[in-house]
């Protein structure tokens, strides 16, 4: 537990002392009152899953230096975060690689860091990237994609919002190019559609939600950072269809569905985000399963979103906190749908990396 995380537990106690219920609340109360608090702050600060549990379903052997010809190698790097590789092309979903901490993230402004992007760049072997697509604009998927971008030269593929990201970081447009949902876009061997999708519905940490306000859906001028997170606005979410050669992938970053969107197409590999999951209603799940899983009848089935996001990726990824999931009940309900269907689920840590054809 780092010391940041007791700041911001006393942080809390602080801020509910002053609160009215606290000034009303028998003062005889209120000593164990606020050692419940502390017990259950403890728990809120707690990975919400063990990964030993989930041994076998991570690989053990990286495959070897190079990738055969014709095969598509993925590199997991948290979050949403996913290299695709055919040896000749590198292709990146949202390239969030500062992740600062829960700290910082909620009590000051946050910006991309570079030495901690390049290290990434550097030890994921990021160097032939010719395409970077972002699922939304909020700091955890957008926040480092333009400077990834300026780092290795690849394009930038994004909402309106998440260009405004980039030309506040000072990308040109030359290098940015707005999303056209549906319509194809070849990259070396990948072709890539983008389509329209829904963001995992909001939340509320303490009182503040993630959710958009309906009168500010979009960053509308360019973004200059440092920001606050709550500056990153959503503006639209969107997964991705890949295609090379025969093979399909479907990278799927949010944990919501638009009906029947997937109703013409198949894929042999999954990209899941599961955040939240088992926090939804039951129908919920069970409509969010069958609008991805069950119509895309893929293969392979890889969890994403899951991490704690607020820890380096130079340390093994964690489950996300239980302040704001809960990974076992959602690992628990995937692997319960799954194996009803005989159907193959992976888990990758950072950095990992397997052959997906
Ligand atoms: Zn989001």
């Amino acid at each position: 537990m780092v010391c940041h995380e007791y700041f911001f537990r006393i942080f809390l106690i602080v801020m509910l002392v002053k609160t009215r219920f606290l000034k009303k609340i028998n003062p005889s109360l209120l000593i164990p009152f606020l050692l419940l608090l502390l017990f259950f702050s403890h728990c809120a600060f707690r990975p919400s899953g063990t990964l030993s549990q989930y041994d076998s379903y991570f690989p053990h052997e990286s495959p070897s230096n190079l990738i055969p010809k014709g095969k598509v190698r993925v590199t997991f790097l948290g979050t949403t975060s996913i290299l695709l590789d055919d040896g000749e092309t590198q292709i990146l979903t949202d390239g969030f690689f500062s992740r600062p901490s829960l700290w910082k993230t909620a009590f000051s402004k946050i910006e991309s860091d570079p030495s901690t992007v390049q290290s990434v760049i550097d030890k994921a072997k990021i160097e032939r990237l010719r395409a970077i697509f972002v699922c939304h604009s909020h700091y955890d998927h957008v926040m480092d994609a333009p400077l990834v971008a300026k780092q290795t030269k690849a394009k930038l593929f994004g909402s309106f919002s998440t260009l405004n990201v980039g030309l506040g970081s000072g990308l040109s447009l030359e290098q940015m190019e707005k999303f056209q949902p549906g319509k194809p876009i070849a990259i070396g061997k990948f072709t890539i559609t983008v389509l329209e999708s829904k963001h995992t519905p909001p939340f509320r940490i303490f009182g503040k939600t993630n959710a958009t306000d309906p009168n500010h859906p979009n960053i509308d001028s360019p973004l200059i950072t440092p920001v606050k997170a709550t500056d990153y606005i959503e503006g639209g979410t969107f997964d991705f269809f890949i295609q090379h050669g025969k093979n399909k992938i479907l990278i799927k970053s949010s944990t919501n569905f638009v009906e029947g969107a997937f109703d013409k197409i198949k894929a042999d590999v999954l990209f899941l985000g599961i955040a939240q999951l088992s926090l939804q209603p039951i129908p919920f799940q069970e409509q969010f399963y069958q609008q991805t899983v069950k119509t895309l009848k893929p293969k392979l089935l890889i969890p994403i979103h899951w991490d704690n996001f607020f820890k380096p990726l130079s340390e093994p990824l964690e489950p996300n906190l239980q302040l704001g999931d809960d990974f076992e009940s959602s690992m628990k309900y995937i692997l319960k749908r799954t194996q009803e269907e005989k159907l193959e689920v992976q888990l990758l840590q950072g950095f990992e990396t397997i052959d997906l054809f």
